[in-house]
């Protein structure tokens, strides 16, 4: 057992209790300080010789169900310094216990400015009467916007990007701290001039990882015009894929020749596999950024902390598991597909009768994965019999022509072969964008020149034109460990919280709460 508990334990420190009474509402605890002597505010001399006492009255934190008011007896001094204007001055105590004016200990103001923080201002107070913590929703909002955003350490390597307020209507710009992983400032606006104002404020500030507009790389480039700008990895690979994109369409009149009447529809795809198909492309970057790490030697679980992506998942990867663009489905019945599609042939195509063979085979997976499969093999077989659909998109001849020939079905494996072999200068943009993204994945400089070279005339010749003009920003995006990955992450953060605060969220109280609870 420990010792016995005393009442002067209980109270903040550097006071005892000198009376305990408990009233209906609350228990009022008289205290006065232990020190004997106290330093004048004015000259810094320690008196001891009082002069008055008076009462201060401040809410402390609840104790057994009640809340608790605390009567401090505080002492005026005399002042015997002879120099000194104060003849009398009322003793201050540590400000982390009781601030001076504050209407509440120092210990319960912290809980209300978290409480503030986490949950806003009106969830909080109704958080707050449960606790028996006598605030209001306006002192919760006023506690937290008078501690306003906690001070940051300056930082040295910043990522800076944009966030919206409101979809497509109003932006601000979120600033992080790339080494602290924490968000430390939030504009009200993308403007560059707001950004200017706030870089210029930190010249320590060696490295800014940004996107590829052009107002974040001008406002740093004028405030901190030593800083090593980077561009954005994750933007880079998107650039990347949305460029080839651009040469698909440039070239649809070309495809649609070469297709002539072999064409496969787009409904092909089922929509499992198109939402899969989204993802895929999200993965890669995220692969692309896990591997990076991983051969940078960084540890998995340094990869964990600094993607904020699970154990798990970073395991998979670095294991290449991750890589396939269908997973789950296609992958259970791959084992059986050799025997589907004698079965299909021999004119077996009833989906669930298939399914009932197939589990007597061993085969796990539910019937679902089946009836799509065949409703898939009938689609296709419906329209190598039309053969006059319209052509497919660009975007669904871009994804063709990059998922990787062991993915695409029959048909589809047919356009793509007529595409590579009518429209040649696509499979040279297709090269060259692979190689850009190889390059950026194996952290390889001195492919960039020889990359320019090939890539600046074709198809993606504009997509390399910008590599150029932001020559130093990708260079800087292939070597640096930076990106603005996390960024990404804070930005979620911050929609989180904007979204608890049901719009009404200003920006320093957001600011407050994005930056203070972090
Ligand atoms: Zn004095």
């Amino acid at each position: 057992m420990g010792q016995n508990l005393r009442p002067s334990t209980l109270v903040p420190r550097g006071f005892v209790v000198d009376d305990a009474a408990s009233g209906a509402d609350a228990t009022l605890i008289t205290v006065r300080p232990l020190s004997i002597a106290s330093a004048c505010p004015g000259c810094g001399t320690r008196s001891v010789r009082i002069h008055s006492r008076y009462p201060r009255r401040l809410a402390d934190l609840p104790m057994a169900g009640k809340p608790v008011l605390l009567v401090v007896i505080v002492r005026r001094f005399h002042c015997d310094a002879v120099l000194c204007g104060r003849r009398i001055f009322a003793e201050r105590f540590d400000e982390d216990v009781l601030a001076p004016w504050a209407r509440r200990t120092a210990r319960l103001d912290d809980i209300v400015h978290h409480l503030g923080l986490v949950l806003g201002g009106r969830p909080a107070a109704s958080f707050a009467q449960r606790l028996m913590l006598p605030v209001s929703n306006d002192t919760l909002l006023r506690v937290v916007r008078r501690r306003g955003s906690p001070r940051f350490v300056p930082p040295t390597i910043i990522g800076i990007d944009d966030w919206a307020w409101r979809r497509n209507q109003r932006y601000g710009t979120i600033i992080c701290d790339l080494e602290r992983r924490k968000t430390i400032a939030l504009l009200p606006d993308r403007e560059p001039a707001t950004a200017q104002a706030w870089l210029s404020d930190q010249p320590q500030i060696s490295i800014v990882a940004r996107d590829r507009g052009g107002g974040y790389a001008m406002a740093a480039a004028k405030a901190l015009p030593k800083a090593t700008q980077v561009a954005d990895r994750w933007h880079l690979m998107e650039n990347a894929s949305r460029a080839f994109l651009d040469a698909v369409r440039k070239s649809m009149r070309q495809i649609r020749t070469a297709i002539g009447a072999t064409t496969i529809n787009p409904d092909l795809l089922t929509a499992a596999e198109r939402i899969q198909y989204e993802g895929y492309l999200h993965r890669e970057d995220t692969n692309a950024a896990i591997l990076g790490l991983a051969k940078a030697g960084v540890t998995i679980k340094e990869i964990v902390r600094r993607t904020g992506y699970s154990r798990g998942l970073v395991r998979r990867v670095l294991r290449g598991q991750r890589s396939d663009v269908f997973r789950v489905r296609e992958s259970s019945l791959e084992l059986y597909l050799p025997w589907l599609d004698a079965q299909w042939s021999a004119g077996q195509r009833n989906g669930a009768e298939l399914w009932r063979r197939l589990a007597v085979q061993g085969f796990r997976g539910s019937l679902r994965v089946v009836t799509e499969w065949t409703t898939r093999r009938r689609k296709a077989e419906k329209v190598d019999g039309a053969a006059l659909s319209r052509a497919p998109s660009a975007r669904t001849v871009a994804r063709l022509m990059t998922i990787g020939r062991d993915n695409l079905s029959k048909s589809e494996t047919v356009i793509v072969a007529a595409i590579e072999g009518g429209v040649p200068q696509l499979v040279d943009a297709r090269e060259i964008i692979a190689a850009f993204q190889a390059m950026i994945r194996k952290k390889s400089l001195v492919d960039l020149e020889p990359w320019l070279e090939q890539a600046r005339s074709g198809l993606v010749a504009p997509f390399a034109n910008g590599v150029v003009k932001d020559r130093a920003a990708v260079s800087a995006a292939i070597t640096s460990p930076w990106s603005n990955g996390q960024t990404e992450g804070q930005i979620t953060k911050l929609k989180l919280v904007k979204r608890q605060m049901y719009g009404r969220g200003k920006l320093d109280l957001l600011q407050a709460r994005v930056i203070g609870a972090a």
